[in-house]
């Protein structure tokens, strides 16, 4: 089917699987799951030291997942959310977190997308876990691209993006995003939230570039 094609369907007549495109009431049916998972699982677990974070995710971000990921991100089709979100709550139970923390967007870029992914994502996971969202976080700029840059370059582009006006003391929390790739603004944000006093933060995302 060609792609457009393949958007208008999926809009109005969201319940067809990714991988086959039978109709299906999960983003990949039960006939597909298994390749599904041999194919893009990875189940990542990476310890940072400083800021001290563990950083999960179920996928990576490539084929299917990553046009999952892009339906939801660039054309407002949630489909898929469920399906990430069941993952990343399974991930997230085995840690007691207080709240979870959807990477905010700017305001500028929130209101001309009309949502933000990883609040869509962190809403379903919130669902699940029972765990509430915090609110008090924003994203004061809007920051530029950061695919042409350096790491250092990146963490530089990031610093002071987000601001958190309450105190986060004894808390631990747990941020919710869509896609790492460099994990900078991530990052950035964990460090903002610890200046803030929390007790621990960790990184959940539905899926996770493959570094190079
Ligand atoms: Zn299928």
């Amino acid at each position: 089917m060609p792609e457009l094609l393949k958007n208008i369907v999926r809009t109005f007549l969201p319940s067809t699987c990714y991988v086959c495109d039978k109709l299906s009431d999960n983003a990949v049916c039960k006939d597909c799951m298994e390749k599904f998972n041999t194919v893009y699982k990875n189940e990542k677990r990476l310890f940072i030291k400083n800021p001290q974070v563990m950083i999960q995710s179920p996928f990576v971000y490539k084929g299917i997942v990553k046009e999952m990921i892009e339906d939801i991100k660039y054309r407002g089709i949630f489909f898929p959310v469920p399906f990430f979100a069941s993952y990343l709550a399974s991930m997230i139970r085995e840690n007691a977190y207080d709240f979870l923390v959807p990477v905010p967007l700017h305001f500028l870029k929130r209101w001309k997308r009309g949502f933000n992914q990883s609040e869509e994502i962190a809403k379903e996971v919130s669902k699940l876990t029972k765990i509430p969202i915090l609110k008090k976080v924003k994203r004061i700029r809007n920051t530029k691209s950061q695919t042409k840059l350096s790491r250092k370059e990146r963490m530089l582009n990031v610093k002071g993006a987000f601001r958190v006006d309450i105190s986060l003391k004894g808390k631990r929390l747990a941020i919710i995003d869509d896609v790492i790739t460099t994990g900078a603004t991530t990052l950035e944000l964990a460090i903002m939230l610890y200046k803030k006093d929390a007790e621990k933060v960790d990184i959940y995302a539905a899926s996770m570039a493959e570094m190079d």
